[in-house]
């Protein structure tokens, strides 16, 4: 898959040079300058999360909560240990951005983690990559051993008294740890299984201490805010959806890959940069946030703009930014198969809702897509997604079954037609 990567937050990264994920490229384009300006003028840490407040940072990696609103609840007159952690295991299908963050611009994330910890009163903090990516996690730790060599990671940063040190950790995998507990669990040593919910990780996090998690493009993005001032980072978007965002463009375009684009960019403009529909195919639909975003008709999606709001009124979420195009060939029933196929291998088994239902919705589906569908099916599918959705430890349960009900909302006819006639609709052809 081609990659044109625009900006990597902001920074108009030439992602063709073979350095340009190094400590010397980076500190040529104004790398670590926010940190050496909290560090010598002593900002105060309410004033390093004001600022990333005011700048309108929501978080990049699916749930779009205020960046600076999660750094506010942090404890940070608790005596002990706390942290914060990164998520980079991205493994939502469709998303492809954080480990280009890791590829070429490391050290973005590093020192944006860094002001996190400045900010939030840590000493330490945790960076979970996920496990199917090997050669991001390895330059991962390269650019931390350049950054603590430059004296930017570990004790008394920059001649100040403020220690802070970080680490890569690997994990093996699975979709599950993406969610936020699971991922602590995991960081752990333990088994990837979300944790119920409260107490939240800014009072029982890491080994049960205050920790604050942010996504990969969430703190990557925090060094250009500090530098550049949150207006700026504010202005660059739309009200209420400050900054640039990197989408990760799949399916049938031409040039597949990611774009760094201001929030409120119209969707015709980003599937124009990505090259247009490939063989002048008709755009059929779009998930626009991921797979568990509920998928939109390519009509309804050219009448948005790619924000947070934009996509929300119109009916799905901007997510993660996983933009999934699907041209005029595709069977909708044949997708959603392979997405409940997903949804079921990645269950963690804990709820007996999610365990079982999203087995159900998978076997449904595949029968109808097989031409084996029995009239009530679509009914059932309701059914078993109603007995799902918010009555389950974590969201992976809501996240199947939202693809289910906008699939058979919008494409009915398709899920119809092959039950009835026993063939599809339409001739499925993937590529
Ligand atoms: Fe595990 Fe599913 Fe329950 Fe989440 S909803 S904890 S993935 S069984």
């Amino acid at each position: 898959m081609a990659v044109f990567v625009n900006g990597v937050i902001f920074d108009g990264i030439d992602t063709s040079a073979q350095d340009c994920w190094k400590l010397e490229a980076y500190v040529a384009r104004g790398g670590y300058q926010a940190l050496r300006r909290i560090i010598e003028s002593k900002m105060a840490q309410e004033d390093v999360i004001a600022e990333v407040k005011n700048s309108g940072l929501r978080g990049r990696g699916g749930a779009g909560f205020p960046t600076g609103l999660k750094w506010s609840f942090m404890p940070r007159s608790f005596p002990g240990d706390k942290y914060v952690v990164c998520n980079t295991d991205e493994g939502e299908p469709g998303t492809f951005k954080d480990r280009d963050i890791l590829r070429f611009n490391p050290h973005a994330l590093i020192e944006g983690m860094i002001i996190a910890g400045y900010a939030m009163g840590t000493k330490a903090g945790y960076n979970y990559i996920h496990g199917e990516i090997f050669e991001e996690y390895e330059l991962f730790e390269a650019a931390l051993d350049e950054a603590r060599q430059a004296g930017f990671l570990g004790k008394n940063i920059l001649g100040s008294d403020f220690s802070f040190d970080l680490f890569a950790h690997h994990g093996y995998g699975a979709y599950i740890c993406g969610e936020e507990t699971a991922l602590l669990e995991s960081l752990e040593g333990k088994k990837g299984q979300p944790r119920f919910k409260p107490p939240f990780p800014a009072s029982f996090g890491l080994y049960g201490k205050p920790t604050t998690i942010n996504n990969t493009e969430s703190f990557a993005s925090v060094p250009f805010i500090i530098r550049d001032g949150a207006q700026k980072f504010l202005e660059a978007g739309k009200p209420n959806n400050g900054g640039t965002k990197l989408f990760s463009v799949s399916g049938h375009v031409n040039r597949p890959g990611n774009y760094e684009i201001p929030l409120g960019t119209p969707f015709s403009v980003l599937l124009e940069m990505a090259g247009g529909m490939r063989d002048g195919k008709k755009l059929k639909a779009v998930i626009p946030g991921g797979s568990s975003a509920p998928i939109l008709p390519g009509d309804v999606m050219m009448q948005c703009t790619m924000d947070y709001d934009s996509i929300a009124k119109a009916g799905s979420m901007l997510g993660s930014g996983a933009v999934i195009v699907m041209n005029e060939d595709v069977c909708m029933v044949k997708a959603l198969e392979r997405l409940a196929y997903f949804y079921h291998e990645e269950s963690c088994g804990q709820c007996t809702p999610c365990r079982e239902g999203t087995g159900w919705l998978y076997k449904v589906i595949h029968r109808i897509a097989n031409g084996e569908g029995r009239p009530g099916d679509l009914e059932l599918l309701d059914s078993v997604g109603n007995n799902m959705a918010g009555r389950t430890i974590c969201a992976l349960a809501d996240a199947a079954v939202f693809p289910v009900r906008s699939f058979t909302k919008h494409f009915r006819n398709e899920f119809e037609y092959l039950i009835e006639h026993k063939k599809p609709l339409v001739d499925h052809k993937w590529c």
